[in-house]
């Protein structure tokens, strides 16, 4: 895997922004199920379908609305998504912001608190910043009684913490999020919300014993902010886009090409996140902490939910 300040001063197109592949997401096998291997195996789609859709990336993206709803990476279709009103994208949505904050900034004793409580907080912290938080379901869980949600990030949290303290895996997900990062990343940090990581991971069942209706807390704000989203996982790449304002237009690149789908994370909105809850130098640790640990917990998303085969792309400026 490439590492993207080799791209940083490089573009592909014409444009003042390009994407650049970074080759598989890792070369060991992650526990996920979705596979661009199993994609292609079952002839859903062949290479040239994706390598001629990989060219076509950068214009789907487009300007973000700041009066629009944080969506999730996920690649599925939302059709009620209004591609002239469209939020930034980052895993599990606001939700994920809450598990960050914990693992990475939080003060108070994690031994007393619930990921439902930190949901609260967070998001009458997004909400005070005028940032609009959102999250999805998805068709198959609201229209039954399943007690999942349908949002990956959300329905495997527990799962996903315990992968990014997977033996195997722990080396794999540090140069991952260390790739990504570049300046950002700081080594300490990395190794002190790991240890959060590894104290939540100890109390996972008390913790996350009510994480299925942290949706509630954005419905009560908002009825509008839980997007429903259809059809089967269909995502061939993983595109870490550091380009600010703007997002991935999901719905019209899965139209446009045969449902084929991207995971899209908005890291530049992590970051614009992270100077609003944690401002000026004072708060530059705690700061870190958090930027750190939300990539900490995408990347941890992607191992847990894919099998490590879709292609990193990284969206960068010229
Ligand atoms: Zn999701």
């Amino acid at each position: 895997m490439k590492q993207v300040h080799d791209h940083l001063k490089v573009s592909t197109n014409s444009s003042n922004t390009g994407i650049i592949g970074a080759g598989k997401l890792s070369s060991y096998k992650w526990p996920g199920a979705i596979s661009v291997a199993e994609l292609i195996n079952n002839k859903t789609y062949t290479i040239g379908q994706i390598n001629n859709a990989k060219q076509k990336l950068n214009n789907y993206y487009v300007k973000v609305n700041s009066s629009a709803k944080t969506r999730c990476i996920d690649g599925r279709q939302d059709p009620k998504l209004d591609s002239t009103n469209i939020g930034p994208q980052v895993p599990g949505g606001s939700l994920g912001a809450a598990l960050a904050y914990r693992l990475g900034a939080h003060k108070e004793d994690p031994t007393k608190t619930t990921f439902l409580q930190d949901t609260n907080y967070i998001i009458n912290k997004l909400l005070s910043f005028g940032l609009k938080p959102g999250g999805h379901r998805d068709v198959f869980n609201s229209t039954t009684q399943s007690h999942k949600v349908g949002c990956g990030a959300l329905d495997n949290m527990e799962h996903i913490l315990k992968t990014m303290l997977d033996p195997k895996l722990v080396n794999n997900h540090k140069c991952i999020v260390q790739n990504l990062l570049n300046n950002d990343y700081a080594g300490d940090i990395y190794l002190c919300n790991l240890g959060m990581a590894t104290i939540l991971n100890c109390q996972s069942e008390r913790y996350f014993m009510d994480k299925q209706n942290a949706l509630d807390i954005l419905e009560k704000n908002n009825k509008s902010s839980i997007a429903t989203l259809s059809g089967s996982h269909n995502e061939v790449f993983v595109i870490i886009n550091y380009v600010s304002d703007t997002t991935f237009d999901s719905n019209r690149f899965s139209k446009e090409n045969n449902g084929m789908q991207a995971f899209g994370y908005d890291i530049w909105r992590t970051k614009q996140v992270a100077e609003l809850i944690f401002p000026g130098p004072k708060h530059a640790t705690d700061k870190s902490k958090y930027i750190v640990a939300r990539v900490m917990f995408t990347v941890a998303t992607l191992m847990a939910l894919t099998d490590g085969s879709l292609e990193l792309l990284y969206r960068v400026s010229k």
